[in-house]
């Protein structure tokens, strides 16, 4: 796995020279930063009389973690320190259907921004404030538009979003993206607010929208349903206003959003790039705790004691409660979208948590191919009685439709599930391979390929498995033979 003489002597509180001395007594001439194999290791280990467990990175990272005694993603201490939070929104739909406007519109409707006068600084996310039955209540929203990002990060097993906008335009109605942007929310199980957007437009149809994403399981409220629809001009900014108010109607209908801002913080990194003059420059959305200037904290593999702080306005905050997204100052590096960050209790700590986790996202690749099943696996996934999940992406919705048709017909018996996490029109995409990693799905394929040798790769480093076809009766024929255990494993 990579660990030198230096790592082990660090981890007994022993010096590495002394340890090549040793190695060198049993017959191995090794420096004390080259790596080395998990046998030599557990020989030295048997010299010394330690008893050395060789376990995965996964493990290491999480008992290290555990060795300091932190734990991640829980909300410590008693229900009643569990305050009310604001709900983090996505903004999803079709290109061109007005997402880059709506995220413009909501920001200049606020209020306080305008008064604080500082400078509109794109950090990837923001909060606003709206009044709702006379409360005042925030909402943060989550700056890219588009569900390439949010699935990006779900990829990495991150949780952003609480409540997605579902953008359609009122005078082109509902497209693949839209339905794409859907299927994403649905596997997410977030409850989604659909923006009808450009009512402004002559020939804005916002009764068609409501009709057609009926079909899609999305009932408006007005027909019975349990979704919001919003009349809105992302461009005219008309109900603007009505759009927060469902969202805070949506949280408070649904969800019960709270967490503990007594704690150390804990979040996501939502952006981050290197600045020639700042160095790493991270955006921060804070989802449990209070993240405050001086901390130190871990953010993936970089580390560091946070510099200073600053807001969407560009205003230097000292201070950041559950959902603020922050751009914070300090760090070691450049975290990826997704990755965890954590207040850790001082920089040594965080160095050695992010050194590890370093070496663990470098051996990750391994770790993962082993975990993502392939077709051939399956007569294994049947006898756990798991689903096979697909993502079907297809020339055109016509063939798209009747592969799903009659995969849909195959039948199996009831000890295994087929389900299509996303079927859509056009290339194998990045953000197809990311959805399909994070239920272990197979893509296929349907007279189509991937989007270019990119996407290709990102598929190979996540051991997720395209598959494709230009006959629909052979991949209809290869899935069942799948289904019923019976695939031969060459092709
Ligand atoms: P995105 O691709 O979903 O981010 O869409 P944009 O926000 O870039 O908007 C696409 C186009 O639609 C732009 O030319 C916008 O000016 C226009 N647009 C967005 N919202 C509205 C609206 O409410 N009314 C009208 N008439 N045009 C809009």
């Amino acid at each position: 796995r990579g660990a030198s003489l230096t790592d082990f002597a660090e981890k007994i509180g022993a010096d590495a020279a002394s340890l090549v001395q040793v190695m060198f007594h049993l017959g191995e001439m090794v420096t004390a930063t080259q790596s080395v194999t998990d046998e030599t290791l557990q020989l030295l280990g048997a010299e010394l009389e330690y008893d050395i467990q060789v376990v995965s990175p996964e493990d290491e990272d999480r008992e290290l973690l555990e060795s300091f005694s932190i734990e991640f993603g829980e909300d410590e201490g008693e229900d009643s320190e569990l305050l009310p939070r604001p709900p983090v929104v996505s903004v999803m739909g079709h290109v061109d259907h007005g997402k880059t406007k709506l995220l413009d519109a909501i920001r200049n409707e606020d209020v306080v921004a305008g008064e604080a006068g500082g400078i509109t600084q794109h950090i990837g996310a923001y909060q606003v404030q709206t009044e709702v039955d006379g409360t005042e209540r925030k909402i943060t929203f989550i700056d890219t538009p588009g569900h390439e990002a949010f699935t990006a990060m779900r990829a990495r097993g991150a949780r952003s979003t609480d409540i997605a906008v579902l953008v359609v335009a009122a005078d082109d109605g509902v497209m693949p993206q839209t339905i794409e942007a859907l299927n994403h929310a649905k596997a997410a199980g977030v409850p989604v607010v659909v923006a009808v957007n450009k009512i402004d437009v002559p020939d804005a149809d916002p009764a068609k929208v409501r009709g057609q994403l009926t079909e899609y399981g999305l009932v408006p409220e007005e027909y019975g349903g349990d979704t919001m629809f919003v009349d809105i001009s992302a461009k005219a900014r008309i109900n603007i206003e009505g759009l927060l108010e469902a969202i805070i109607l949506t949280a408070d209908a649904s969800l019960d959003l709270r967490a503990n801002p007594h704690q150390d913080a804990e979040g996501l990194a939502i952006e981050a790039h290197l600045d020639k003059g700042r160095g790493p420059v991270v955006t921060v959305l804070v989802q449990r705790g209070t993240l405050r200037v001086g901390d130190s904290i871990i953010a993936g593999p970089a580390y560091g004691r946070v510099r200073a702080m600053f807001d969407e306005n560009g205003q230097q905050v000292d201070e950041a409660p559950p959902a603020r997204p922050v751009l914070a100052l300090g760090l070691s590096a450049v975290p990826r979208a997704g990755d965890n960050f954590m207040v850790v209790a001082d920089d040594r700590m965080a160095r050695q948590i992010a050194e590890r986790r370093e070496a663990a996202v470098r051996n990750a690749s391994f770790a993962r191919i082993t975990k993502r099943v392939s077709l051939d696996d399956l007569s294994k996934l049947l006898e756990e009685r798991q689903a096979l999940n697909l993502v079907i992406k297809g020339d055109v919705s016509g063939s798209v439709e009747a592969l799903e048709d009659a995969l849909a017909k195959i039948d199996v018996g009831e000890e295994v599930d087929l389900r299509i996490l996303h079927r859509g029109v056009g290339a194998v995409t990045e953000n197809d391979v990311n959805l399909a990693t994070i239920d272990n799905a197979i893509i296929i394929g349907f007279n189509v390929r991937a989007q270019g040798r990119s996407v290709e790769r990102l598929a190979d480093r996540e051991g997720v498995e395209i598959r494709y076809y230009s006959v629909i009766y052979q991949a209809i024929e290869e899935v069942e033979a799948a289904l019923k255990g019976m695939l031969k494993p060459e092709y």
